[in-house]
């Protein structure tokens, strides 16, 4: 996989969370460390900051692309701010020019989420060779599918071997690590995370049949566009031109000024289902901070920590309107419908998607009745 993507190291482990969760560590995120995040991704993008000791800060998401927004990341830099942990989520890729900018400008390094983003190309290159530590997943459900593992990739030798250090067997580190004060570190009181070596082999294997199959994926997502072009109520990504993803999930946009806000989301959402299409109101759900453990400050290492490390952290609001463009998004917009198994020719199954679509939507005053 380094090779395929051009970079000096790469690490197997037995997930995807697990990968990040050393990357963290690898980075220096210790207990109390600032680190600027999206509040607007599957929870283990952000569970890796806590798990390595760190306070995620939220910056908000781009509304064009979903991602987090450069521009607002610089605001929250402050001298406790150790590094970045973004993701592509749904496979689109996030601002990675714009986000290095600031990351070098500020000596913060930058973690990549890639899970969703196998195959994904931003500005020609694939995701997950820019970051200083990019994280991939293979589990069953990704693009990438070899049952469950992932990997981390990088260019630099310390980085790599701090990763080593932090979640391998000492059979192997002791082999690789060659940097004397990363050695001293070398012990068995750390995370079991390594690859199982059948995955691995199934892997490989499926490395010959990822591009073939993200390219269903781009196609099937292309057709669909096609398909649902001035359907009411629904829209795709806008996404910049420069953005080529391989589609893990593919996020919609509901616009209710369609219907001139007569007909609710839930109204929309339940009347396709019944028709049988596999849409569904959105998949983060609502924004990270606003689960029980931002707002309480509480997670498994108890006692208030990591936020407890320091006075700042410990006074640290989450608040509502916190990261405006994802409590929108969460609350209003959020539609996803394809990915999954859409890796495979499924033309008769869009057009009839299309046509319940097209029946849905003929009767808006009908749908308005729907109960909410
Ligand atoms: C799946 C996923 C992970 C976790 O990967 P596992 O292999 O399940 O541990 C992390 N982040 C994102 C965005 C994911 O989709």
């Amino acid at each position: 996989m380094a090779d395929a993507m051009g970079r000096a190291f790469g690490i197997g482990t037995c997930g995807g969370g697990p990968a990040l969760h050393i990357a963290a560590m690898a980075a220096g995120v210790e207990m109390g460390d600032e680190v600027i995040t999206t509040p607007y991704s599957w929870g283990q993008t952000v569970a890796c900051i806590l798990q390595a000791g760190g306070v995620p800060v939220f910056a908000d998401i781009d509304p064009r692309t979903l991602q987090i927004d450069p521009r607002k990341i610089e605001a929250l830099v402050t001298p406790r701010t150790k590094a970045i942990v973004l993701v592509h989520l749904f496979g689109v890729p996030a601002d990675m020019d714009a986000i290095m900018d600031v990351a070098r400008r500020h000596n913060l390094l930058v973690i990549e989420d890639c899970a969703q983003a196998q195959g994904s190309r931003y500005k020609g290159k694939p995701v997950g060779s820019q970051g200083d530590l990019a994280c991939f997943s293979i589990g069953s459900g990704k693009n990438l599918a070899a049952g469950d593992g992932g990997m981390i990739l990088c260019d630099d030798r310390l980085l790599y071997e701090k990763a080593l250090v932090a979640g391998m067997h000492p059979a192997r580190t002791y082999k690789e690590v060659q940097i004397p004060e990363v050695r001293e570190q070398i012990s068995n009181l750390i995370y079991t995370y390594r690859i199982n070596a059948f995955t691995a082999a199934l892997a490989v294997k499926q490395m010959d049949r990822v591009e073939e199959l993200n390219g269903w994926r781009r196609k099937n997502a292309q057709r669909l566009r096609e398909l649902l072009k001035g359907v009411p109520g629904i829209r795709p990504l806008d996404l910049p031109k420069d953005l080529d993803p391989a589609w893990h999930i593919i996020p919609w946009t509901f616009v209710p000024e369609d219907f001139g806000g007569k007909v609710t989301r839930w109204q929309f959402v339940k009347t396709l289902q019944a028709e049988g299409v596999p849409i569904g109101p959105g998949y983060v759900g609502s924004p990270i901070y606003h689960r029980p453990i931002f707002q309480d400050k509480q997670w498994i290492f108890g006692k208030g920590y990591p936020w407890a490390a320091s006075a700042e952290n410990a006074a640290r609001p989450y608040p509502k309107g916190l990261c405006p463009v994802a409590e929108k998004r969460c609350a209003e917009q959020d539609l996803i419908m394809g990915g999954g198994p859409w890796w495979r020719d499924v033309t008769p199954l869009l057009e009839q998607i299309a046509e319940a679509f097209r029946k849905v939507t003929s009767d808006p005053q009908k749908l308005a009745e729907v109960p909410n």
